[in-house]
């Protein structure tokens, strides 16, 4: 029985210690052992045992290290990309963006395809999903394991069955989303990942805690502006969900209680006052496109400096009740609240942090590291996780992609 009980047990301490170091290289890159044995926290001739295990099958390589200190430059373990590769989606309101990234976080296909609002029910974006997924692919090195597929979209996901719960801009309800999608792909290439779905403010918080402005942070705020407003919280290190999914829902905190009306129900929700209808109200009121007040901003239109100066003045009352609340190192700014903040003068940018200098004069207030793509890169992290936290057994078990 204690041999039973001993081998189960180092079979799971080599499946974490497998799981560390390769978590290391994809996040990080080309790493040298030194590091890599000071980063995992293993001695160093088990790191050389991983790293032996991980070149047999493919997934790393050595390469030479980087320049840089005394002596000659040792050699570095660096990830492999076109040997597992995952599929990712932002679907938006009325686009998709979709990417294929490679082990190591190296975008190996992007493609934006625009969905038309007629077609936005789930049965049709997953035909799309799937298509886009079939395109993409023929770019991707013959032979990559694909390894998961990972999806950011504006809505709840319920953190318990999966489904997405709600996803008003979507007119979405209740929808197995996940499933959906990996029936459809598996039906197509004849086999298929496991789907993970993410909040698109969630995801994008994730993709800059590992590669962009939140590294080295445990607490901030990744607030995503398009149509509605989401923010992915982190506290502690860990995402808030809430017990149903709806944590971070900050685009229906009312800031406005005479303002107008919103499709929750209430009047003058955050949402409301700097989405994506507030700015395209703004100034003349007939421009189509968030690019389009911002560039009329910037080019001095006086209008839309007005409003948009109006709409600073709403950002602001939102982030000083987040900032009481969470108490954040850095509040991140993604979607077009980004372009908000260049377009206008540092005068009027400056008059947000005089809201919160008691409270929090510490805050970084930032754009995202990773621009547009903050979701899609959360997305597709989301699809590594399973490579990640069991690699050898995944990479086995994963379809490996073939031309047609
Ligand atoms: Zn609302």
């Amino acid at each position: 029985l204690s041999t039973t009980f001993t081998a189960v047990t180092s079979d799971a301490v080599r499946r974490l210690n497998l799981s560390r170091l390769l978590r290391q290289v994809h996040v990080h890159g080309n790493l040298t052992r030194s590091e890599l044995v000071a980063d995992t926290g293993l001695n160093r001739s088990t790191v050389a045992g991983l790293i032996r295990e991980f070149e047999d099958v493919g997934l790393v390589e050595e390469v030479a290290g980087r320049a840089g200190g005394v002596g000659r430059p040792s050699l570095g373990v660096a990830p492999i990309p076109s040997a597992a590769v995952v599929a990712a989606f932002d679907v938006r309101v009325d686009h998709v963006v979709a990417a294929v990234m490679g082990l190591g976080g190296v975008i190996l296909a992007r493609t934006e395809t625009e969905i038309p609002d007629s077609q936005s029910g789930p049965d049709d974006l997953v035909r799309a999903l799937v298509q886009t997924c079939e395109q993409m692919f023929h770019e991707v090195p013959e032979g990559a394991a694909w390894v998961g597929t990972g999806v950011s979209l504006p809505g709840v996901i319920d953190p318990e069955s999966g489904w997405v719960r709600v996803a008003p801009n979507l007119g979405w309800r209740d929808v197995d989303l996940a499933a959906l999608l990996a029936d459809a792909l598996a039906e197509h290439f004849s086999g298929s990942p496991a789907v993970a779905l993410a909040n698109d403010a969630n995801a994008g918080v994730l993709a800059e805690v590992n590669r962009g402005a939140g590294r080295s942070l445990s607490d901030l705020i990744f607030l995503l502006a398009d149509v509605g407003i989401g923010a992915g919280i982190m506290v502690g290190g860990r995402l808030m969900t809430g017990t149903s999914g709806f944590a971070g829902e900050v685009g229906h905190l009312i800031v406005n209680p005479n303002g107008r009306s919103c499709r929750c129900g209430n009047r003058g929700c955050w949402e409301t006052e700097i989405g994506r209808d507030a700015v395209l109200r703004t100034g003349t009121g007939n421009r189509v496109s968030v690019e389009q007040v911002m560039d009329a901003a910037r080019a001095g239109d006086e209008n839309a400096i007005l409003g948009l100066k109006e709409m600073i003045g709403w950002l602001g009352i939102g982030l000083v009740n987040l900032i009481n609340s969470f108490n954040p190192q850095a509040i991140i700014l993604g979607g077009h609240l980004s372009a908000l903040m260049e377009a206008l003068d540092a005068d009027i940018r400056d008059t947000l942090p005089t809201l919160w200098s008691a409270s929090s004069n510490q805050l970084q207030l930032v754009t995202p590291t990773l621009g547009q793509d903050a979701s899609l890169i959360g997305a597709a992290e989301l699809a590594f996780e399973d490579l990640l936290s069991n690699p050898l057994v995944e990479f086995e078990r994963s379809p490996h992609l073939v031309s047609a």
